[in-house]
This record gives structure tokens, sequence and C-alpha cells, in this order.
């Protein structure tokens, strides 16, 4: 079998979101399990809103996550190509100039609409004569449409089956704009046909660029690649994600905390029958990974399962993998592998280290109940200054039970909360030795 090809095709207008992630992990999962070639290409011929700033988030998003490349290919460097096709398309009778404008387009779909009729262009232009033309092209510039064959497009799709479009119900595509500017649909058949793209996923909003793209691919002497096309995501109610993807992008949650394993092992597994679990690598994601056991029903998605994961993530990481985070919050090296090691299991993300090592440098804002107000009091004074051993909780507790009777958690529990503030944490015995002050003894 020919090696595969796939790509991931962002269009550089915008920050990649959580969307974007199914699409360039499927395409780079499918190629590395193959030993295939992964690009990465940038749809920016819209020049306008196609920013430097884009592709320079997009590169480090997937750097982020450890989906490299293979290759970069960038569609505004392949402007000839496109005129190359563009020119062979209008040679073998494919293309068509048109001059509707926005508005008399408008109006025609209105009033098939109001007829009961699909709103496929009808093709008036085809039947404009030399001279009509010439007479709208003094007055505008034309637009150019691809001539579809009106049969029917079949294909294998490799998440939702066989499929079968219509071509009569689509509009002929425009491909080039009034202002030349080439449109995503001729620069992608075309790179995906020279750059021997074998197999395409998208989301389903593409299943009917695929058909059209079926034929222009044909026309152009092409080979059709494999296409497969995921569910769109949804909100964990069902509902649009659209307008949320905004504060779904890859970089916001990557302020929030969430870790790059956290986000693949569960963009791997949501929407297939395969269930969602940690994975400490690309490679053990790609391990299973298969694309035909995803559905087609819409995918729900929610940013809190990402917190599970992500601390799961962090528990695992040795002292080694986190040094560097924990040497600039300031914790001397002499204990920074016990603060790692009492605070790993107390963290949902890693900026909640921050609030463990004020916690041990500067002490607690003690919780004391009201009726253990004269119990802490004396229990402070069999407290010694730090810095404290290994065997300092047990010595306290010790001491503090022998003193006042008191036993299990009515002796644990006010002592952790006069220390830390709070009813759950870290393993006291091995706390005390990380704590540089003990507030609670001043009060
Ligand atoms: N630039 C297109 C998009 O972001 C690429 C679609 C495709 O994969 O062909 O939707």
């Amino acid at each position: 079998m020919a090696s595969i090809v796939t790509r991931f095709a962002p269009s550089p207008t915008g920050y990649l979101h959580i969307g974007n992630l199914r699409t360039a992990l499927f395409n780079y999962l499918i190629a590395r399990k193959q030993g295939g070639t992964f690009i990465l290409r940038l749809d920016d011929t819209d020049q306008e809103r196609s920013k430097q700033e884009y592709i320079d988030a997009i590169k480090f998003d997937l750097e982020w996550l450890g989906l490299t490349w293979d290759r970069i290919e960038q569609q505004s460097k392949r402007l000839d190509r496109y005129r190359d096709a563009a020119e062979k398309l209008r040679a073998d009778g494919r293309f068509y100039e048109c001059f509707e404008t926005p508005t008399e387009l408008d109006l025609k779909r209105k009033k098939q609409l109001n007829m009961g009729r699909p709103p496929v262009y009808d093709r008036a232009a085809l039947s404009l004569t030399e001279a009509q033309r010439d007479a709208l092209r003094a007055e505008r510039a034309g637009y150019w449409r691809f001539l579809l064959n009106q049969t029917r497009i079949d294909w294998e799709d490799g998440i939702l089956g066989p499929l079968s479009i219509d071509a009569a119900s689509v509009s002929d595509p425009v491909l080039i704009r009034a202002d030349g500017q080439v449109l995503y649909t001729l620069a992608s058949v075309v790179d995906d046909t020279e750059m021997g793209i074998t197999h395409v996923v998208r989301g389903s909003d593409h299943v009917t660029n695929t058909a059209t793209q079926i034929q222009i691919i044909e026309a152009l002497g092409g080979t059709v690649p494999s296409f497969a096309h995921h569910s769109l995501l949804t909100g964990p109610q069902g509902e649009a994600l659209s307008k949320r993807l905004g504060v779904l992008s890859l970089r916001d949650l990557r302020a929030q905390g969430v870790t790059p394993n956290a986000l693949l092992s569960l963009m791997a597994r949501l929407g297939s029958s395969q269930p969602v679990d940690l994975r400490m690598s690309l490679d053990e994601i790609a391990d299973g990974f298969d694309l035909s056991q995803f559905g087609a029903a819409p995918t729900k998605f929610d940013a809190e399962d990402l917190w599970p994961l992500t601390r799961g993530d962090l528990q695992a990481r040795p002292y080694s993998a986190v040094a560097d985070t924990i040497r600039a919050l300031g914790v001397p090296d002499d204990i920074a592998p016990q603060f790692w090691d009492v605070a790993r299991e107390n963290i949902g993300k890693l900026d909640d280290l921050s609030a463990w090592w004020a916690l041990c440098r500067d002490g607690a804002q003690p919780v004391i109940a009201e009726e253990d107000r004269d119990f802490i009091a004396q229990a402070m004074t069999l407290l010694p200054p730090p810095p404290y051993g290994p065997t300092a909780w047990k010595d306290w507790t010790d001491a503090v039970k022998a003193e006042t009777g008191r036993k299990g958690k009515g002796l644990f529990m006010p002592l952790r909360l006069a220390l830390t503030g709070q009813e759950r944490g870290p393993d006291m015995g091995a706390l005390m030795p990380l704590l540089q002050k003990v507030p609670v003894r001043e009060a």
C-alpha cells in the first residue's frame, strides 16, 4: 500500500479551538500509525483575514501538543498552481464566468424558495452571448464557477459510511472571486492532488464540499483521496458549540492549566465506542486509535472532563518533570522534591502549587471552630516552632492527646484546620517538615 499522507489545513484567521484539535489529531494519528506523512497546510488565500500572528499561534499550539508536522505548506505561496488549474478547467469547458451581484443572487434564491424549489444556482450565466458578456465585463468584474456534472456523487466515507449526493442539488461552486481571490475549494483540491494526500479527515460541515471537490479533482485528472467526516462537537447539553468555540481555544485551555495529555486523551476517544482514559504519550494514544470506531452523531464535549484527566496527568509526573516550575515558585532546592510529593496529590492544575507553597512559606489562615478555641490554644502551647522533622506531627498529636484526652477525628481535624485552614489536604506527617511558619502560634 502506498504510504499515507494526511494534512491539517487550518485557515490562519483565528486561534485553534477544540474542534480544530479533533481534526488535527485524527489526521496526525492516521499518518503516524502507518509511518506516513503529516502535512500542516495553511489555508491563507484570504489575504485580508489571514494573519502571521495566527500562523505563529497555530504552530505554537500544535507543538505544545506534540502534533509535529513533517512538512508545512502555505497556499499563498502556491497561487500560480491554482491559476494553472483554473486555466485547465477553462480550457476543458468546466469553468464559466458569472456576473450576478450578491443582491441578484439573493433575489433568485428567494424566488426559488417561494416556489418550493431548492436554491440552486440556475446557470443563467451559461446562456449569455459573447456580446452580453463583454457588456457586463465593462461594468464589473466576473467571477468563476465550476460546471458540475449533474450526476450522483458517491463515496465511501471513513466515518459516515456510503454517501451519495446528487450534484443537481448543489450550486456550481464559485472558485475564483471577482477580485481574483482563489477560493478554498479550488486551492484545496489542487493541493490535495499535487501533494499526494491519500486521506482527508475533516468536520462533517464539509460533506457537501467533498461532493463538489470529487468532481473537480476528477476534472483535473487527480486521484480522489479517501474522505472521512467526523461529527461536530456540541456542548454538554447538545447545544451548538460554534459561538463558544472562541473561549474553547487551545491557548485559553492551556492558560487555564489543562495539560496536553489530558486534551489529547479525551479528544482521541470522545465520540468513539472506546472509553476515554488517560494516556501519557501520543504513542499510547495512537495505540488503538481507529477512525471507524467514531460515530456520525454529534459529539458532546464538556470542558469539565479535562480536569480529572489533567489531575491524573500531573499526579503521575516525577519531580524532574516539574522541577523548573517548583523552583520558579521559590521553593528551596533541598525541600523541593518533598514539596512535590506532598503537593501533587492535592492539585488540580500546576498553578495550584503556588497556593500550597504560600501555605508552607507563610502559614495558613487558621480555621478554628468556636468550641475548639480553648483546645487549640492549649495544643499550640505544645507545638515547638519550625523547622519540623519527620515525626513532628506524631509527636505533637501524641502530646496533645495525652494532655487533652481527645482522640480520633476530634483530635486531628481541629489541628489540621488550625495549621492548614482546610479540612482536606496532604498527609500532615509529610506536610509538617515543609512548614516554614505556623501563624497560629502567634494567635
Ligand atoms: N481551511 C479549511 C477549514 O479550516 C480546510 C478544510 C479541509 O480540511 O479541507 O475548514
